[in-house]
This record gives C-alpha cells, structure tokens and sequence, in this order.
C-alpha cells in the first residue's frame, strides 16, 4: 500500500515518525487560531495574520491537495555541561530549515520513483502551515499544555515538516491526550507564558522575547533563567522528554557557540564577527547578531562584581 512504503522511506531518510492526514479545512483549528490572533499573542510576528484561508485550508495553498504526510526529525543532542548562556537544543547545529529541506526533496524522489503520479510540495517551518495541529491529526503525537507535539516514548525535541501531496493515502488515526494531570510546563515557565493550556502568550514567552522580537527583549536576566537565544524550560520538565535520546544528524552537531565560557563571551561582545562566524547558516541568524550580543552583554553586566 502506498502510505506504508512512504513511512518505510522516510525512515530511510532518518525521520522518527511519519503520519498521514486527510487534507482538509480545519474547522475546529481555525477558530483557535483566530481566538489566539484576537488576544493578540502573537505580539508583532504580523505573518501570522496573514494567509488566515491558506493557513487553515491546505487545498487552497497547494492545488490538487489531498493528504498531508507529517514528519518528525529528532533534533535532541548530547547531554553538555552547564554554560550561563543557555540556547535552545534545536538551534545547536545547522539550519534545520535547510538540513529538513534537502531530505523532504529527497524522499520526494524517492516517492516519485516508485509512484510516478506522486507530486507534492514541501514544507519546514516557512509557510502557513499548522504543522502541530496536522501532526496531531496524522497521529505523530499529541498537543501538550505547552503547545508543542509530544509523541509517546520519544518526547519533544524534534522538528515538523510536512510534504502536501496529490495523493489519497489512507489516513492515520489522531493522537489523544496524555498529559493526563500534570502541569508541571505551565508550573515551571518562568514568566506565565502558557495562560491555559496549549496557549501561549508569545508576548511573555523567553523564546519571543529573545527571538522574534526586534527590540531588545524586556525581560530580566533573572525572569529569562539566563537564556540568550530560545528556552526549553517547557520540554526540560516535560516527564515525556525523559525518553529523549541523542539525534545521530551529523549536521545538528552543536557549534561551539553553545559551550562558550562567560570570558569567550566577554570577548566577543568587543568583535561581534566572532558571534557571527558562529551563527552563520544556523537558525540563530534568526534573532542576529546584534540581539545575540544584547542578550549575553545583558548577562555578562549581571554577572560583573558590585562596585564598593
Ligand atoms: S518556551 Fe520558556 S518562556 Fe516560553 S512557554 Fe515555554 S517555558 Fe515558558
Ligand atoms: S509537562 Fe506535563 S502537562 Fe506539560 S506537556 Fe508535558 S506532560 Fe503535558
């Protein structure tokens, strides 16, 4: 059947996970994503205002749709040793959006190899797709107080894409819930980002704050727990990510970035081509340089001894 040698080829290509869904408008979905607008959580990431119908239908953004195969990439690293300058585990290597790309194109010709009808486009993270919303319905995993998918056995840390496709594959059954009683995500976020739950406020979230927002963030050194780029605090405390294991993608090998000592840091807040060298072609160019740098300046002027 074709949907089982598409899953048998992906895993070829070392993804984790692979689920089907009907492609189809989400109902349901884009009354919580309009809700979520309305609040105005999404602080000034405007894009997401944009494409409401695209975003929410996918046969209006590729013509001829008809399912959507979800993906899963582990991207959880080595355990390292603790640094004052935390980044989040998925901007440790290369540019996901890249190093994904290149393997959905790739398993794309594989597909189209042994199913010469097969035509599909793919996506990682850059079009208005509602890639957790699909996962969960493809049967990768559930949507967890968080907001991010977490899938038994496996966890959290790892990337979504999808290949929206012509084909009628049959289609997985949604994941359920099991976060069950726990709250130990919206317990231990530190600034009350995750209002209730699977609702963030991005406004107060570390990783908007040291992310998409273009000004400086406005959040202390103490309320951000010393993260300069991202915060996995949410999935740190998730008990799922307890089966986490270490991804064997040669290209999410960490940069040295991620281990720097406060004096490396020091150093390259005087010559920020240092920052630059290190983040070049990894999703950290996302904030840039010069939001990196005011992170970390803010962490080093914390830590420098008082005066008198
Ligand atoms: S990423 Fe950090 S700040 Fe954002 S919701 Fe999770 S714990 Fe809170
Ligand atoms: S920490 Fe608990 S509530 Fe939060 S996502 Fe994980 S299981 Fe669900």
């Amino acid at each position: 059947m074709n949907s089982d040698r598409i899953k048998q080829m992906s895993y070829k290509h070392g993804f984790l996970a692979c689920g089907i869904a009907k492609a189809e408008n989400l109902d349901f979905e884009s009354h919580q994503l309009k809700n979520w607008l309305d609040m105005g959580y999404h602080g000034e990431m405007a894009y997401l205002e944009k494409h409401f119908e695209k975003r929410t239908n996918p046969t209006k953004l590729v013509e001829g749709a008809k399912s959507i195969l979800c993906l899963a990439f582990n991207y959880f690293p080595e355990p390292r040793n603790k640094t004052d300058f935390k980044i989040a585990r998925y901007a440790y290597g290369d540019d996901y959006h890249t190093v994904i790309k290149e393997k959905l194109f790739a398993l794309m010709a594989d597909i189209q190899n042994v199913i010469p009808n097969f035509a599909g486009r793919a996506f990682v993270d850059s079009a208005p797709v509602m890639e957790r919303q699909w996962a969960e319905r493809a049967g990768l995993g559930w949507i967890g107080k968080n907001s991010l998918i977490i899938r038994k056995g496996v966890g959290s840390y790892f990337f979504l894409a999808e290949i929206i496709s012509n084909l009628e594959l049959q289609a997985d059954t949604p994941e359920t819930d099991h976060c069950g009683t726990c709250t130990a995500c919206i317990d231990a976020c530190p600034t009350q980002a995750i209002v209730q739950s699977q609702v963030i406020d991005s406004r107060l979230c570390i990783s908007y704050q040291t992310i998409e927002k273009k000004e400086p963030s406005t959040l202390s050194v103490e309320d951000s727990q010393r993260w300069i780029y991202g915060c996995d605090i949410c999935q740190e405390v998730c008990p799922w990510n307890r089966f986490a294991e270490a991804n064997k993608e040669p290209k999410f090998a960490p940069r040295d970035i991620v281990d720097w000592s406060s004096e490396e840091w020091r150093i390259a807040s005087k010559d920020l081509s240092l920052i630059q060298k290190q983040i070049k072609r990894s999703a950290m160019e996302r904030a840039g340089v010069k939001k990196i740098a005011s992170q970390s300046n803010a962490q080093l002027d914390s830590t420098l001894p008082q005066q008198g």
